[in-house]
């Protein structure tokens, strides 16, 4: 309840406008830094160009919103495999874009049983020699609704993937796995919920507790498939959704050496806490990865600016999706560097690895 004092603070004297409504208009002037290009070329490891990988002028359509943006190569995470593989990586190899878009590969977790394994582990050779550099990006259906033959939950340790995970480390790649959802989004759904709107908008952001396992359910199964495989290169999408609560992201990260984090979709998290979030990207500057997921061109400036700048309470660009403004993190040239692509190229021997500025 808004605060009543008597004679001084009285409730609402008019009819107070709905939630959808309220965007009151801020009256702050500061300096306005935006960032239209990145300062360093960078690697979208989190990319979605769906249609635009599927023609030769697609394709040159997609390269010219990554030159306006400074984004040298994308990394599609768009699960493919087998012939679709082939055929999207023809049509790069043959345009005069190669260098510009690498591919990760797709692997089908839908009836795992006996025998699973060894098929998964057979096309993903067949997938990585057409040209795939890693896997991903495996869907956050897998732990919230893929189901094993026998009709139980896949869970996210389940021991049946434990050779396909191994198979992984022997081939040197990334795994870029995305699991679970903001934890508001399994939460009641009322008026202290800060995602309450976005909830209200999308019904396939609900998580209710009788059709679906926990948020932290699926965050220990996670650790322990992270923690059983230390050879394996995991990449956890959206800072594995702990981007607000930055210090156990940090413990997950001391723990686990083997795993690193991408920052897609969860801008609104980090812009929220400029302080704190400038001294994590320092102190884990080797441990993060810049990657935007949906394709919306005139998005990634706002990650530029927040990466970039001291910029203050500036909005962000969903609007039922943060009821809060962001602020610059004003990172050093150095640790940009590595976000924007130095720890992409380390993880990724199949990107391409030279004629980045050193
Ligand atoms: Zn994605």
């Amino acid at each position: 309840m808004t605060e009543i004092r008597p004679e001084r603070c009285q409730a609402p004297a008019f009819p107070p406008p709905s939630i959808v409504d309220y965007r009151p208009r801020s009256t702050l002037v500061t300096p306005q830094h935006p960032v239209p290009k990145a300062k360093f070329p960078a690697i979208d490891f989190h990319g979605h160009p769906q249609g635009l990988l599927s023609s030769a002028e697609q394709l040159a359509s997609l390269v010219a919103a990554l030159d306006a943006l400074n984004v040298r190569v994308m990394v599609s995470a768009d699960n493919m495999s087998g012939d679709r593989l082939v055929r999207t990586l023809d049509v790069i190899r043959n345009s005069p874009h190669k260098d510009r878009v690498r591919i990760l590969a797709g692997v089908n977790l839908s009836n795992v049983g006996p025998g699973w394994a060894e098929k998964a582990v057979s096309q993903l050779e067949t997938d990585l020699k057409a040209g795939a550099v890693g896997i991903g990006e495996i869907s956050k259906g897998f732990g919230l609704r893929t189901r094993k033959a026998d009709g139980s939950r896949l869970k996210l340790d389940d021991p049946d993937l434990d050779p396909f995970w191994e198979a992984c480390a022997r081939l040197k790649i990334p795994v870029f796995i995305h699991t679970a959802d903001p934890a508001e989004f399994f939460e009641p759904i009322d008026a202290h919920n800060e995602r309450w709107l976005e909830l209200a908008l999308f019904a396939d952001r609900r998580y209710p507790a009788d059709e679906f396992p926990r948020f932290e359910e699926l965050m220990a199964e996670r650790d322990r498939l992270f923690a059983r495989h230390p050879r394996t290169t995991f990449v956890a999408a959206h800072m594995g959704w702990h981007a607000n609560d930055l210090a156990r992201l940090g413990k997950m990260l001391d723990a686990m050496p083997n795993v690193y984090t991408e920052v897609g979709a969860v801008l609104y998290d980090i812009g929220r806490q400029p302080r704190l979030a400038h001294d994590f990207f320092v102190k884990y500057q080797d441990r993060l990865l810049f990657g935007k997921d949906s394709f919306q061109p005139e998005e990634y400036p706002y990650y530029w600016r927040v990466f970039e700048t001291k910029d203050e309470y500036f909005d962000y660009y969903r609007n039922y999706h943060a009821f809060w403004k962001l602020y610059g993190i004003d990172l050093p040239d150095p640790v940009l560097k590595k976000l924007y692509f130095e720890n992409a190229l380390r993880l990724t021997s199949g990107l391409p690895q030279s004629g980045w500025p050193r």
